[in-house]
């Protein structure tokens, strides 16, 4: 059942309209709870169109193991979507930094006002989203340390890489999942892949994820598929790694894979002079989970994050 969470008037005869698609369980099955799954905060982030698709193909193939109701947003920030920008256009804000909004602020505090009213009452709400147009990342879930202890055994039946306490930028107290959290309704973030890009294998790892932890709840009586074991990790465990001069950025090792201190992750290039300007080295040993792939890195610009100590497991 499609359905109008928020409509708001724009300017000539438009409306912003965000939608949800709800699924209930079939007549005579019981409903024992509901699940958010939430993207599009970011329209230059697309990898939750693919969740959110395979989800719905999911549970829609096998409809009669639903023992609860599914709300999936695919498009918090429709405008964003809709024009292939991070932002609100015409506002120019991080949606994700404006929660949780205000019933009688602006149009945009009403929009997210009335979102954050749509998500209350829920088992557990899962925000997705897709890092940004610079760097990949492997599917992890972010939690700040604030609701660390409700939130990392949700992640934990995520099927996730990582669940990375307190990674600065996307847990900030304004953001979606802290303000839910504050309502005390359970919320996190999962980041996966690269904007404006859809990455089809971490959407399907993802979505198992959803699906167990749908089991888990007692949500979903489909097959549960085994999720891996997440890493929990913090700031002091990542080697981050920055540009130290501007320059065309050329990587050279692949993202999640294992490095050694003095790796050469990449290149960075001078198109002027035919030249290298420098290398860019691994500082330790483990496993690289974030490698840029915008080519154009000024000096500070994140290259990439090597998660310390992490070793390659013999199978
Ligand atoms: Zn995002």
């Amino acid at each position: 059942m499609i359905e109008n969470v928020t409509k708001a008037a724009l300017y000539v005869n438009e409306n912003l309209v965000i939608r949800r698609n709800r699924i209930c369980p079939e007549h005579g099955y019981e409903d024992r709870g509901r699940i958010c799954v939430v993207t599009g905060a970011h329209g230059d982030e697309l990898e939750g169109q693919f969740v959110c698709y395979e989800l719905i193909r999911r549970i829609k193939a096998e409809k009669e193991k639903l023992r609860g109701t599914v709300d999936i947003y695919p498009a918090l920030n429709p405008l964003g979507m809709d024009t292939g920008v991070r932002t609100v256009p015409i506002l120019d804000m991080d949606l994700n930094h404006m929660f949780p909004g205000q019933k009688d602020g602006t149009m945009m505090d009403k929009v997210i006002a009335s979102i954050v009213d749509s998500l209350k009452g829920a088992e557990v709400v899962i925000d997705v989203h897709a890092s940004d147009t610079f760097v990949k990342e492997i599917p992890q879930a972010r939690i700040s340390e604030e609701f660390e202890d409700m939130m990392v055994p949700y992640a934990k039946q995520l099927n996730v890489d990582l669940i990375w306490i307190n990674a600065a930028t996307t847990v900030h107290e304004s953001s979606l999942a802290s303000s839910m959290c504050k309502l005390g309704v359970p919320a996190l973030i999962m980041e996966m892949g690269l904007g404006n890009r859809i990455n089809r294998e971490y959407g399907e790892q993802v979505v198992d994820g959803i699906l167990h932890l749908m089991h888990k709840l007692c949500l979903w009586e489909g097959e549960d598929i085994p999720v891996k074991e997440p890493r929990i990790i913090r700031n002091d465990d990542i080697s981050f790694i920055r540009a130290s001069e501007s320059g065309i950025f050329m990587p050279l090792a692949e993202n999640d894979t294992f490095v050694t201190k003095g790796t050469v992750l990449g290149e960075m290039i001078d198109p002027l002079l035919g030249e290298v300007i420098y290398q860019v080295k691994a500082k330790c040993d483990g496993r690289l989970f974030t490698l840029r792939e915008h080519p154009l890195a000024y000096e500070g610009a994140l290259i990439g994050r090597i998660l310390k100590e992490e070793k390659e497991k013999s199978s």
